[in-house]
């Protein structure tokens, strides 16, 4: 999609801090980071959200990137969590389906 900013970035026309890229994903640095870790894990397929992915094996890839990334980082150990925010009530800001890896501190349960 033209108007969607991870479009944009798997396009290239938008530079993230890029930490593992293959044919189907694309993982970058969140902005503005809520833990010492926070990526973000994108298919280059544009989809809003989990309500429009039709992909099981696609959700599973995505999944598996995090972990690997979450091993990379030296986080799977002390542990992370993954997140996909879905719409108003879910938090979604950015509608190109994303799944959030959090990890480096401390996280709060429940969520705000
Ligand atoms: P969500 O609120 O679940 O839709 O998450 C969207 C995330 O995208 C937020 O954590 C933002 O900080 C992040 N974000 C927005 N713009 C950028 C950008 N240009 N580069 C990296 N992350 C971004
Ligand atoms: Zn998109």
């Amino acid at each position: 999609m033209t108007d969607c900013l991870f479009c944009k970035m798997v396009a290239g026309d938008i530079k993230p801090a890029i930490v593992f890229e293959d044919d189907k994903v694309l993982a970058f640095r969140d902005i503005h980071p809520q833990a010492p870790v926070h990526i973000l894990v994108i298919p280059k397929q544009h989809y809003a959200n989990l309500n429009a992915l039709d992909d099981a094996a696609l959700v599973g890839h995505i999944v598996q990137t995090a972990v690997a990334i979450a091993q990379q980082e030296g986080v799977a150990e002390s542990g992370y969590r993954t997140v996909f925010n879905c719409n108003g009530d879910g938090g979604q800001t950015v509608f190109h389906l994303h799944l959030h890896l959090l990890a480096g501190r401390q996280l709060a349960w429940p969520p705000g």
